[in-house]
């Protein structure tokens, strides 16, 4: 059996950090569980964490501090939870390197769900030099995309989006990660930029652009690959 995966959970609500907890406990996981930044930033100290569930909305330091800190020292894979309210603050904290966020009011089941696909995406490691996703083949190396066997000829900078999505199945990109992804190539600076090559890029690789099933909208946000 793999050895059993080690939970942060960070989360000044006790009756949601307990709802958190059991479900996760339920699931397989060892769970910590800390009340604010501070006494979190201390379980991650002490233990060896395999994730951390991070509520954005914390006393004292709040959850884009503690997201900070724990970046500065780890690539501890990190889950934010935020409120609807919080949108820049979800925008801020994938900036600052969390990985994926969820929504309040949310489903304990969808928390261990993305709990459990972060982990696998995790496990897996390295970007691979060639990327299948159902009936897309990225051939990074050779610059090279098929859909459903045939060839799509892309702009690099089509390609790059493509490829820095398809890496991550599942992981959401602002605009201006997306941007960040495309240093070295040609393009106009500006994040709404990106709407139009993702839109060029729909055209050329989705069998319906308009109701995608490989690049994924999330609004507000920016742009995910399907999870398969
Ligand atoms: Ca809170």
């Amino acid at each position: 059996m793999p050895p059993v995966k080690s939970i942060l959970v960070v989360e000044d609500e006790l009756k949601i950090a307990r709802l958190i907890r059991d479900y996760l406990e339920q699931a397989g996981f060892s769970v910590l569980t800390a009340p604010d930044g501070e006494s979190g930033l201390g379980l991650w100290r002490s233990h060896d964490l395999d994730l951390v569930v991070l509520d954005l909305g914390l006393p004292g330091q709040d959850g884009l501090d503690v997201a900070r800190a724990l970046r500065k020292a780890s690539m501890v894979p990190i889950i934010m939870l935020t409120a609807r309210t919080e949108e820049t603050d979800k925008i801020v904290g994938l900036e600052l390197g969390a990985d994926d966020y969820v929504t309040k009011p949310f489903s304990p089941r969808e928390l261990v769900a993305r709990v459990r696909a972060l982990l696998r995406r995790v496990d897996a490691g390295e970007a691979p030099e060639l990327i299948r996703a159902s009936e897309i083949e990225i051939d990074i190396p050779k610059m090279r995309v098929t859909v459903e066997g045939r060839t799509v000829d892309l702009t690099p900078t089509e390609f790059q989006i493509l490829k820095t999505l398809a890496a991550a199945p599942g992981r959401i990109f602002t605009r201006s990660q997306l941007l960040d992804a495309l240093h070295g190539v040609s393009f106009e600076s500006y994040e709404r930029a990106i709407d139009a090559h993702i839109k060029n890029l729909r055209r050329k690789i989705e069998p319906t652009p308009g109701d995608p099933r490989y690049v994924l909208t999330v609004y507000g946000v920016g742009y995910r690959f399907a999870d398969a």
